[in-house]
Parts: structure tokens; C-alpha cells; sequence
């Protein structure tokens, strides 16, 4: 109940605070989320570039490894007399010969690259025909002209490239060199570190989980149909897992990996199809682990440099939960402090509200008696003669003196005088209706307006305060009267004409021997 009242009371203070509030309160939020947003998003960038350079060290660092090998073990001149053979030869059992020389040569040496994850070591004619691949013997004489972009650059311009490439078997970062025997072509070589020899190597030294994906179409183009088996479907749309950088061991649970590939896939596939490198972050609804994941997307170009593979990586984001955390917690602060500014507007409002009130209670009221004032009637006569000639509804006026007011102050003292006043003023107030505006006209005078009343009504109520008053006991007093003049607003009447009337009704009844009414 006081609630109901309390708000209905301060309609006004509670209305301007909690608007101040809502709107203070939205700005509050949509800043703070646009800059948590601008810091997040500065954030990744710089992840991403981090992880861009780690991934570009290790690129180089086995570029350095396979380079040395080439310079050490692959670039001498048995390999280029072997291969300036095979080149100049149509004969198929003399290549046989060629290339079991050349394996049973550097078989040894491939092996020990093989252990520092240089997967592929592979001879190649002039004219891009396989001629021994160390990782599968077996297969050769395949013609790989317009399949292995390295391998026809080099044989193009006859200097050394290095890019990733997907081959027939594998993907890899390849490096191919020209092979001269004499100063003339005879032949490629190439040597490839696989995905798998950089997941390795990053994981040794950061501790954190690496995938690797490729754009299904370049799978498709390439590889042969037997070595498909070494990819799968990854649940980014166009783009293939490479089977055997899952097996490794990994600090997230592979699982856990792919539900969150699931998750974001939708989200990520824009950029993904743009081919940038980029990072987000997920929130993982776990209550043992409240820490954000950050995903990067890290672009693998071709020769073309064109976005082909994504390695993909995946970090727990400490620093990023802090940064969230420390971004809501200003929200909140700033929050805290609105209510703080709201309540004090509130109960600045409040207090004008109240003083607005009192200012219009004391300019329009009577102090002694709390009825109108006669300032009060002034301003509601003229509206109310309106009202009624506009509707064609009576009005009736009731101007009421107490009698020998003056006798009971000299008497009884002043303070009893008042004592009256209000009483009277009490009973006026409590036997007329609420549509009825009863208020003091000055000194011990009363005017009454009766809206929709006739006379004949108005007389009746007269005649029903005068006995109540007559019939009250104030104090000492024995009995205390009040003499009333009555009338009903008439077609031509001004204010001023009304006034006359009733107040010569009143002198009348004064005359007549007073506590009647007369009417007119
Ligand atoms: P009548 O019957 O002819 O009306 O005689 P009366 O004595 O009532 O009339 P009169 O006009 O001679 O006197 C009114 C008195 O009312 C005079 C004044 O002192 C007194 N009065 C006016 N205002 C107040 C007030 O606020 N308090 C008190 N106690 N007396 C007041
Ligand atoms: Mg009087
Ligand atoms: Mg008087």
C-alpha cells in the first residue's frame, strides 16, 4: 500500500530519474561494448601476428635444415652424373639401373632427414617425370608437368623456389633446385618438410594444439586416389583435415577441437573463404574452465600466394579473459555509479516536486482553515460560469457569515475565534460533495459552488449546514449560527453580477434576524 502510494505520488521525480537512467545506462553499454570490441579485436590482431612470426621461424628454421642437407648430402656430383644419365637415356632398364644407383646412394641420408621431418626427397627429369621419390619407391614415371607448380618453375627458369604445395601424395613446404651436370639441365630435386615437422616443432616449443587444413579442391586435383585416405572432411566448409597432423599428441583433446570447429564454422567461413589470417575467440560454456578459446587461422599461400592451406591453433586466452574481465568490471563501476547519480537526482526531483506542491498549497489555500483562498476562487469562478453556460447544466452558489463572529472574539478570545473557524470550515468540507468546492472568502465568509445544482438543491444544503452548524458544540461556546444566501447562476450573469446577488441575499438574511437562508 505505501509503495502504491509512493509511486503514485512521485510520478514525476521517478519518471525523469529512471529515463536519465535508462538512457545514461545505454550509452554506458554501448560504449563499453564498442571498446571491449575495439581492445578484443586489437588484441587478436596482434595474437595473430605473434603466432604468424613463431609459424614463419619454424618455416625458416627447417628451411635452414633442408638446405643444409641439399648443400651437404644431395648437391655433389655423383647425383649429377647419375641424373645427367637418367636424363639422356630413352632406355627403361638403364633408368631402372639409374635410380636403384641413385637410392642405394643417398638411402642412408634420406633417412636421417626423414628423422628431422624432411619427408619427401624426390628426383625429377627435365621434362617434370617422377624419376624416385625416396618416401615411395615404387612409384615413378609419372608425369607431373602442370600438377607441381614448383617443379615446372624450376625446370622454367632453372633457379631454386621454395612454397607449399599439395603433391600426389603429400603436402609440404617444398624447396626445389635445378640439377646441372656440366653446365647443362639435367633434372629437379626436391626436398619437403611436411605440416607435420613444423606441428612438432611448434608444439615443443609453445605447448599449445596446431591442425592443418587444405582446400578440399586442391585435395581433389592432386592427390592420387589412393593416398585420399590421408585427408578428411573438416567441418570448415571446402577444406580438408590432413589426417596425420590429427595423431599427434595434442594438449586439447581432439574432441574438444573439433566441437569447437563445429561451433564456429558458421562464423568463420567469410574470412575463411577470403583466404586471411585472422583469430577469434569462443567462449566455452564450461563451468570447470571459464577461460576463452583463442582460434587463429594462420594462411598458407601457393607460389601464387594464394590462400590454399590454414594452419589452424588453438590457446586458452588468459590475458583475453582479463581484459573481458576488466572491461565488465568497469561497465559496472560506471553502472553502480549512475544509480548513485540517479538516486540523487531522484531525491532532488522528489524535493521539488514537494516544494513545488507547498508553494501551490500555500498560494491557493487558506492556512487557518486549509479551504481555497479567495485568490484560489478567482481563478476557477470565471471557469466554472463557462462550464455551465457551455453545457446548459445549473450552478448554484452558497455564501454563508457566521454570526456575530466578532462577539465570539471579544469574548472568548481570538484563538477560539479561529477554533470556529476551522470547525465550520471542517463541516463545510465534510457534508458537501467532492464535486462541490467550498472556500473561504475572507474574514469569517464562505462561498460555496454547487456545479449541477439547482436552486431549489442549493437551498436544501444550505438549509441542512445551517442545522448541522447550528446543532455543533465549539468549545465553550453555547451555540454558534451561520446566516446563508443562496442563488442559481442565471443566463445573463457576469461573476460580478452572481457576487451581488448572493451577497445582497446574505445582507438580507442578516437582516431578517439571522442562522436562515434566503434565496433568490
Ligand atoms: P454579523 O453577524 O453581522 O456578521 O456580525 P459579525 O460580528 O460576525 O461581523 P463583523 O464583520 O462585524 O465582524 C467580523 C469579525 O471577524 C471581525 C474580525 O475580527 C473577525 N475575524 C476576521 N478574520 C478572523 C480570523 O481569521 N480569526 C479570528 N479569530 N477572527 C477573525
Ligand atoms: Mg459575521
Ligand atoms: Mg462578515
Amino acid at each position: 500500500m505505501f509503495y502504491k502510494n509512493f509511486f503514485k505520488n512521485n510520478r514525476r521525480p521517478l519518471l525523469i530519474s529512471l529515463i536519465f537512467f535508462a538512457v545514461v545506462e545505454a550509452v554506458i553499454l554501448l560504449s563499453t561494448s564498442y571498446l571491449k570490441q575495439k581492445d578484443i579485436n586489437y588484441y587478436l590482431d596482434i595474437f595473430t601476428n605473434n603466432l604468424e612470426t613463431n609459424i614463419n621461424m619454424t618455416n625458416a628454421h627447417l628451411s635452414e635444415l633442408t638446405q643444409s642437407f641439399y648443400d651437404f648430402k644431395i648437391n655433389n656430383p655423383k647425383v649429377d652424373a647419375i641424373m645427367a644419365k637418367a636424363a639422356a637415356t630413352q632406355d627403361k632398364h638403364e633408368r631402372d639401373r639409374l635410380r636403384k644407383e641413385l637410392f642405394r646412394l643417398l638411402n642412408d641420408d634420406y633417412k636421417k632427414m626423414h628423422h628431422y621431418g624432411i619427408r619427401q626427397l624426390h628426383f625429377h627429369l627435365p621434362n617434370s617425370i617422377s624419376f624416385l621419390r625416396f618416401h615411395r619407391p615404387n612409384k615413378y614415371g609419372d608425369s607431373l608437368q602442370n600438377v607441381r607448380e614448383t617443379i615446372d618453375y624450376v625446370n622454367k627458369r632453372r633457379i631454386p623456389i621454395s612454397a607449399f604445395e599439395e603433391g600426389r601424395i603429400f603436402n609440404g613446404f617444398r624447396n626445389v633446385y635445378p640439377i646441372f651436370h656440366d653446365g647443362e639441365f639435367v633434372g629437379t630435386v626436391e626436398l619437403s618438410f611436411s605440416f607435420l615437422a613444423m606441428q612438432e616443432f611448434l608444439t615443443k616449443t609453445d605447448h599449445t594444439s596446431y591442425l592443418f587444413l587444405i582446400k578440399q579442391e586442391v585435395v581433389n586435383k592432386k592427390v592420387f586416389t589412393s593416398e585420399k585416405r590421408n585427408y578428411q572432411k573438416s567441418e570448415f566448409d571446402g577444406f580438408d583435415y590432413d589426417k596425420a597432423t590429427l595423431s599427434k599428441s595434442m594438449q586439447m583433446r581432439l574432441n574438444k577441437m573439433f566441437s569447437i570447429n563445429k561451433a564456429i564454422s558458421k562464423q568463420v567461413a567469410q574470412r575463411v573463404a577470403k583466404g586471411e589470417s585472422f583469430s577469434i575467440y569462443f567462449h566455452q560454456n564450461d563451468i570447470y574452465n571459464d577461460s576463452p578459446i583463442i582460434i587463429s587461422f594462420i594462411a598458407v599461400p601457393n607460389l601464387d600466394s594464394k590462400t590454399v592451406a590454414y594452419i589452424l591453433n588453438y590457446q586458452f586466452g588468459d590475458t583475453l579473459k582479463i581484459l573481458i574481465k576488466n572491461s565488465h568490471m568497469i561497465f559496472i563501476i560506471l553502472s553502480l555509479l549512475l544509480i548513485f547519480i540517479s538516486l540523487i537526482l531522484f531525491i532532488y526531483f522528489y524535493n521539488d516536486e514537494k516544494r513545488r506542491a507547498k508553494i501551490f498549497q500555500d498560494a491557493t489555500h487558506d492556512a487557518l482553515t486549509g479551504l481555497y483562498n479567495r485568490h484560489a476562487v478567482n481563478y476557477f469562478f470565471k471557469q466554472k460560469i463557462d462550464e455551465s453556460k457551455r453545457y446548459h447544466k445549473p450552478l448554484s452558489i452558497i455564501f454563508c457569515d457566521i454570526d456575530f463572529f466578532k462577539k465570539i472574539n471579544d469574548t472568548y478570545g481570538h484563538d477560539i475565534g479561529d477554533y470556529v473557524l476551522k470547525g465550520i470550515a471542517a463541516i463545510l468540507q465534510n457534508h458537501l460533495r467532492s464535486s462541490d468546492i467550498s472556500a473561504r472568502w475572507g474574514g469569517e465568509e464562505f462561498i460555496i459552488f454547487l456545479p449541477e445544482t439547482s436552486l431549489e438543491e442549493a437551498v436544501a444544503i444550505a438549509q441542512k449546514l445551517r442545522k448541522i452548524i447550528e446543532a455543533s458544540l465549539f468549545s465553550s461556546i453555547e451555540t454558534t449560527t451561520c446566516s446563508f444566501g443562496v442563488t442559481q447562476l442565471r443566463e445573463d450573469d457576469t461573476s460580478d453580477s452572481l457576487l451581488k446577488r448572493v451577497d445582497e441575499l446574505l445582507y438580507r438574511a442578516k437582516e431578517n434576524g439571522r442562522n436562515r437562508v434566503e434565496n433568490d
